[in-house]
């Protein structure tokens, strides 16, 4: 595939899950819940997290905010791919994605989706805007007594 298909194919996605988000919204009820902001876009987002009864996996992901397509793109494709992941499979796909945003690493097949947003990694001024969501998760699973209002990734 040449660079040039590679980058239809990924705004392609990001596009469509900007205009169609499939994960938009508050869980019910509300296990965790974490504002997100990236000052050097001006994307916020706000997480939600529903765990199971036994409370060691996640049921449901929903996020809402306002913010550029790379951001919210973002959050709608992690969203989706957290369901039914414990918490330190979570963790460790924020390290995998962050990872990946450096150019070092690729989602296994069964997260294929994720991996187009590295295409984003061309673009150093918007992978904050990539990053957010996962920041923000990352913050909503470790913070569970003290958390601040809400995280900046700046
Ligand atoms: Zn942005």
């Amino acid at each position: 595939m040449s660079l040039d298909n590679l980058r239809d194919l990924y705004q392609q996605v990001i596009l469509e899950r900007y205009k169609k988000p499939r994960n938009r919204g508050k869980t019910d009820p509300v296990d965790r819940y974490q504002k997100g902001h990236n000052p050097s876009c001006g994307d916020t987002i706000e997480l939600t997290l529903k765990f199971n009864e036994a409370g060691d996996r996640i049921d449901d992901v929903k996020f809402e905010g306002e913010g550029c397509a790379i951001s919210m793109a973002s959050a709608d494709l992690m969203a989706e791919a957290l369901r039914g992941r414990s918490p330190a499979e979570a963790l460790e796909m924020v390290q995998k994605f962050q990872a990946m945003m450096r150019g070092e690493a690729e989602f296994p097949q069964e997260f294929r989706k994720l991996n187009v947003m590295q295409g984003v990694a061309q673009f150093p001024v918007r992978i904050k805007c990539a990053n957010l969501s996962w920041h923000t998760l990352k913050a909503a699973l470790e913070l569970a007594q003290d958390a601040p209002e809400f995280v900046s990734n700046e």
